[in-house]
């Protein structure tokens, strides 16, 4: 794929990321409050007093970036300035008098005094309303474990985690001087740092509580570099003295140049490094968040009271001041005074911007990547032009670039083609003046239907003269416009070629068709002269099938006359004979005379039979008397026949190999008969006797094959062809001189008969070592 193909693509997801970051971020923290509540903030104290501004800072802070500020109600109940006891029953007649008709969603108490109103007049004033406090140092209040729809946020200073502050930012630092008034909540506070100290290694304390104001400030002046304050509140001296939170302080920062930290972020002024607070700020937004979960439906009693949210609260400026360094701080530290940086971002803004800006980045490189490549491309596009100019000018064809008519480049060859010059080129109006009038129509139905397939058309040269032509139209990209490109070939030649050929092709049908009639005429010649030879075969066939049936007739009289004659003359005049020794010699001469009349008379009659018989075959008249035939049984009788007619003492033997299982045949056994005793008769006729004949039978192929095997002369090869023809005989050459006693008819008739049944005979043989004739019937 290619970085422009990638491009949108990219452009696409980064806008999906940036879209899904857009609602993340939207839809992170806790969900908003669903509507405007109305809620009822309810403080102990008054407004200005540090510590209750900064709760209600924390409260306002929280429901801004969450919910809505428009019902939120304020009290402050004064009770820092009046006592309790005196005014909570005004307060008490004053709220059910403005809030008689007001009903608040919700309720939050800060510190002590409130929680105590709301515990005692809430279901007088509020009924059922839920409450969630802060500032309350002692959970284990019994009214308040008790109470329900109520939870909220205790506030707890974190002395021995501000002593581990200190040993972590000043390592060199062994004595901790505290001062924690004599208030009541200053007491407590000293206790709570007693128990602390006793947990930390290597810090003591020194203890300036019950100290006068004057004696405080002596002791602190003299602090040496071991040391830091610690201020747990200086709210009254023992000596008598009240002091606001500011006055404590300065009180301390005069009387020394050694470090102080603290336990409340109220009391981070200047001269104060900071240490683990109770923030009031942090009150506030804990308190506000369990609000905003009640508001959203989740029960009161379901959330447990939380622990105090203190934090780790430093100034800038005074750790610079006492030179301790940043990195010494602890892994989540809030720095008040910090150097303001060009600008500040919050984290989810931060890590949007981070992300967008790592898309733009990611985007700018694929731009980047994209611009190069297509500059490579364009680089190569435009020497793939210059050498496709090159291959164009090399070509044969002209080549014309058009769009609408109008042409935008030609090929060198287009001049020569065409008859125009590079400046007459520049002037022609349309295309379609390169096209002979008669082609055009042919031409702008090419050009419309962008089919890219060769067409012939005729074209026109400046003077007018026209030409065949081969034109082939491909639509292609040409600097942005989609032009036709057309091919265009000189054909002239071809044409002329084609003339010609279509000439010589004429000729040749012309010659073609002559001899076709004359071969027509042979052939029908040659139909008429096989019919004729047919005729005159069917004729000769019944001529001789005529006389030899006449023959037989005669023939029979006369082998039996000679038999009856050599009898009789045997019997009556051989005797007569005896002494005169000339007559004996005729009559022996008689004798052999006769015999030989009888045995050519015989072979007369075998021959006019076998050829009567092979007449009838191939006629088509012979009679089938086809039937189940068991092979083997039939060799067996023919062996028997055969050897019955063998030259007795002969030791001459057929051998029978038969398989056990062959299938039955179906076929007429008297000619099958006839068939074996042919083969294995000439296989012992030509066997020496003391050599043995075999014959042996097999199934292939759905055939029955049978072979006779002999190991007698052989056959000469150029006999092996015609043996199965009409009279055809075997001359036996020096060895076996004598002619042929046979009819040369036995082969042709086993071929008819084997043929007859669809089957296939044939011959082989060695000459001097034997023949063998196979047969095969289909079962
Ligand atoms: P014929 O009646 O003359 O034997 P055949 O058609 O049976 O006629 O045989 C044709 C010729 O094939 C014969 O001349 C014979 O010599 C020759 N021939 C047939 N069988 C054998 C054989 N097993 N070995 C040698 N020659 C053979």
């Amino acid at each position: 794929m290619k970085a422009y193909q990638i491009l949108p693509r990219i452009l696409r997801l980064s806008l999906c990321v940036m879209v899904c970051i857009f609602i993340v971020a939207s839809l992170s923290g806790e969900a908003r409050a669903r509507t405007a509540a109305h809620v009822l903030v309810l403080h102990s104290y008054h407004y200005g007093y540090t510590w209750t501004d900064s709760l209600t800072e924390g409260i306002y802070s929280t429901f801004a970036d969450k919910a809505p500020l428009d019902n939120i109600v304020v009290e402050y109940m004064n009770t820092k300035r009046h006592p309790t006891e005196l005014i909570f029953p005004h307060l008490r007649v004053l709220y059910a008098d403005i809030y008689r008709n007001t009903h608040f969603d919700l309720i939050i108490t800060t510190d002590d005094n409130a929680l105590e109103f709301i515990l005692r007049y809430r279901d007088e004033l509020f009924p059922k309303t839920p409450v969630v406090f802060c500032g309350i140092n002692n959970l284990d209040n019994a009214r308040l474990r008790k109470s329900k729809n109520i939870t909220g946020v205790a506030e707890k200073i974190e002395i021995e985690s501000t002593l581990n502050l200190i040993k972590q930012l000043q390592p060199d630092v062994t004595t901790v001087a505290v001062i924690a008034g004599m208030s009541e909540s200053g007491r407590i506070n000293l206790k709570l740092f007693r128990e602390a100290i006793q947990h930390v290694d290597e810090l003591s304390a020194l203890d300036l509580s019950e100290l006068p104001v004057d004696e405080i400030q002596a002791q602190l002046n003299k602090l040496d570099s071991t040391s830091v304050v610690l201020n747990l509140g200086l709210s009254r001296s023992t000596d008598g003295h009240i002091f606001t939170v500011d006055q404590g302080i300065n009180l301390i920062t005069q009387a020394t140049n050694r470090p102080i930290y603290t336990a409340w972020d109220f009391a981070m002024k200047p001269g104060v490094v900071g240490g683990n607070l109770v923030s009031g700020k942090h009150q506030g937004a804990a308190a506000a968040n369990l609000a905003i979960m009640i508001l959203n439906g989740e029960s009161a009693d379901h959330i447990p009271f939380q622990e105090s949210p203190n934090a780790n609260i430093f100034d800038y400026i005074e750790l610079q001041r006492y030179n301790i360094p940043l990195n010494r701080l602890p892994s989540s530290y809030i720095l008040l005074n910090a150097p303001t940086p060009f600008f500040t971002i919050d984290r989810s803004t931060g890590i949007i911007l981070i992300i967008v800006s790592l898309c733009i980045i990611a985007v700018s490189l694929l731009l980047h990547y994209n611009i190069k490549t297509r500059r490579i491309a364009a680089q190569a596009m435009s020497s793939t032009e210059e050498r496709f100019k090159q291959l164009a000018d090399a070509a044969w064809e002209a080549i014309i670039i058009q769009d609408e008519g109008i042409i935008h480049q030609v090929n060198n060859q287009f001049y020569p083609m065409f008859g125009y010059s590079l400046a007459e080129s520049k002037k022609i109006d349309s295309v379609e003046m390169l096209i002979a009038p008669e082609s055009r129509r042919e031409f702008r139905r090419h050009l419309r239907e962008d089919d890219t397939t060769p067409f012939d058309v005729l074209a026109m040269r400046k003077e007018g003269s026209t030409f065949p032509v081969e034109m082939r139209i491909k639509q292609m990209d040409f600097h942005g416009i989609k032009a036709g490109v057309l091919v265009v070939r000189d054909i002239t030649e071809r044409k002329l070629i084609e003339v010609k050929l279509a000439e010589i092709n004429k000729t040749l049908e012309n010659l073609v068709f002559e001899r076709t009639k004359t071969l027509d005429q042979k052939a029908s010649e040659l139909e008429i002269a096989n019919r004729k030879l047919l005729e005159l075969d069917e004729l000769k066939s019944s001529f001789m099938s005529t006389v030899s049936h006449d023959i037989r007739t005669p023939l029979t009289s006369i082998i039996g006359f000679t038999k009856l004659i050599s009898k009789e003359f045997k019997s009556s005049f051989v005797g007569l004979v005896e002494e005169d020794s000339r007559l004996a010699k005729k009559r022996d001469r008689i004798i052999t005379n006769l015999a030989i009349i009888e045995e050519e008379g015989e072979r007369l009659k075998r021959l006019i039979n076998d050829f009567l018989d092979l007449t009838r075959i191939e006629s088509g008249s012979a009679e089938w008397h086809d039937q189940k035939i068991d092979i083997a049984r039939l060799i067996q009788q023919a062996t028997a026949v055969v050897s019955g007619l063998m030259p007795k003492g002969a030791a001459a033997r057929i051998h029978m190999e038969i398989h056990e299982d062959l299938p039955v045949l179906h076929a007429d056994p008297d000619r099958i008969m006839q068939v074996l005793t042919n083969l294995l008769g000439n296989a012992a006729k030509f066997t020496p006797p003391d050599k043995s004949i075999i014959i042996d039978v097999s199934t292939h192929n759905n055939a029955v094959e049978i072979r006779v095997t002999d190991e007698g002369p052989g056959i000469p090869a150029k006999d092996l062809v015609n043996i199965f023809d009409k009279f055809y005989q075997v001359g036996r050459g020096e060895t076996t001189p004598e002619t042929p006693k046979g009819t040369g008819l036995g082969l042709a008739i086993c071929k008819q008969i084997i043929e007859h049944y669809k089957g296939h005979i044939h011959a082989e043989s060695v000459l001097g070592k034997g023949s063998t004739f196979t047969f095969s019937l289909p079962v």
